[in-house]
């Protein structure tokens, strides 16, 4: 099927999401074609403002509109409690519990053989500086409870042992193979406010 050169063009652009096919990416471009003015200049200036406006926090690895970001700088937060999730989608989930008020470090992903992810494509290296640097107290590892998110606490449990901090995952109570992003607030909350430690920090 053609389409006109723009409409196109905007076709192959929504091809780079993930899960879009052909067909969503067609009815994507038509709908801005058939829309307002208004609303398709508002999205491609939020597309276009988007990079400029994001930067790494050095500290945890988050994307935040300033470096080091909003929590991290934040003196209210617990200093000795640090939560090791796989990206900033699950520090968005947790935040909106209102549940947890330590601080943050993104792995940048989970152990996947599958995809080809080893411990040498995650932030470990800055993992075990901040560990060392810091006074942590507890590291709470919140991980989706799947094989991939339960490997990569595994992993973690043993890593982290050597720096004597309490090591601790969610409550029971998500259903297994469930993801934390899309775990309802009350669920989440609880999990994070319940949240275990094992025997001697072992956890597997
Ligand atoms: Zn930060």
């Amino acid at each position: 099927m053609r389409y006109p050169a723009p409409v196109q063009r905007l076709v192959d652009a929504f091809l780079v999401l993930p899960g879009i096919g052909r067909r969503t990416a067609v009815r994507f471009a038509y709908s801005l074609v058939y829309g307002s003015k208004e609303d398709a200049i508002k999205l491609a200036k939020a597309i276009e403002e988007l990079h400029p406006n994001l930067t790494r926090c050095q500290l945890c690895f988050s994307y935040s509109e300033k470096n080091p970001c909003a929590i991290c700088v934040n003196s209210s937060r617990e200093q000795d409690l640090l939560c090791v999730v796989a990206d900033d989608r699950t520090i968005s989930a947790i935040e909106q519990t209102g549940s947890y008020k330590g601080r943050y470090f993104v792995l940048g992903g989970v152990l996947n053989p599958v995809d080809g992810v080893s411990p040498a494509e995650l932030e470990l290296t800055a993992l075990h500086r901040r560990m060392q640097e810091a006074t942590i107290q507890e590291v709470f590892l919140a991980f989706d409870a799947d094989t991939n998110g339960e490997a990569t606490v595994s992993y973690l449990t043993q890593e982290l042992r050597k720096y004597n901090a309490k090591i601790t995952k969610p409550a029971r109570g998500l259903p297994a193979g469930s993801r934390l992003e899309y775990a309802d607030e009350v669920t989440l909350g609880a999990a994070i406010l319940e949240r275990r430690n094992g025997k001697n920090n072992d956890l597997s």
